[in-house]
């Protein structure tokens, strides 16, 4: 499976050049734009490693790791606007693995991300979900670090799903389930629910469909981790 990078940049030059140099890779990559989606992506999809900038709108990229750090080892690159020496040794004494001074090319960043990779890699477990979290209070589910557009038939169908990987269920059961009144619904409207939720993943991650169906049954999601 290939790694899934986490990128904290508000510059949307700077992270396309650093989305462009993973992808090169073949990495799997998500960018947020601030420190609070930045982490609440990274509670949400257990990356391999983040590339956080220091010079973030809302707290600095120094807050992030800092607060990482209190329940993690994931491996981070730091990325400076500044060549300050003080930025290089803050950045390290807050657990960063490695740091990037922008301008940086990006062949020079990824052979960074492979270095700092090889060298984590003895000491990580390899810890892949199967990228959903579901906010229960939010009405929110999110999937690869990216909240999904859902109606509230959509989120209900999904959640079921997400909270029992693995487990089939049938048209009835999910009508029992999701709909106040099941009279009133029949199995194809859960089929077009799960054609537009299928839809809705395949946009956040194109190269993955965790929906399962089984003909004739129903539906599952992928166990796969
Ligand atoms: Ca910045």
């Amino acid at each position: 499976m290939e790694a899934y990078i986490l990128i904290i940049e508000d510059e949307q030059a700077i992270a396309d050049t650093v989305v462009y140099a993973l992808k090169q890779e073949g990495f799997r990559t998500t960018v947020c734009m601030t420190a609070a989606a930045g982490i609440s992506a990274f509670r949400a999809a257990s990356p391999s490693l983040m590339i956080i900038d220091v010079g973030l709108p809302d707290v600095s990229g120094f807050d992030v790791v800092r607060e990482l750090r209190k329940d993690s080892n994931i491996p981070v690159i730091l990325l400076t606007a500044r060549t300050s020496e003080i930025d290089r040794v803050v950045g390290l004494e807050l657990g960063a693995d490695d740091y990037v001074t922008k301008p940086f090319s990006p062949r020079e960043l990824a052979a960074r991300v492979k270095a700092v990779l090889r060298r984590t890699a003895a000491a990580m477990p390899a810890a892949h979900s199967s990228g959903f979290s579901i906010d229960a209070e939010k009405c929110v589910i999110t999937y690869a670090g990216t909240a999904v557009p859902l109606s509230r038939y959509e989120y209900a169908i999904l959640k079921l799903l997400v909270e029992r990987p693995g487990k089939v269920f049938s048209r009835d059961e999910i009508m029992e389930a999701v709909w106040d009144d099941p009279g009133e619904s029949f199995d194809r409207t859960i089929d077009t629910h799960m054609k537009t939720i299928r839809q809705k993943l395949h946009a956040i991650k194109s190269d993955a469909d965790p929906i399962i169906t089984h003909r004739g049954i129903g539906y599952s999601l992928t166990e796969e981790t």
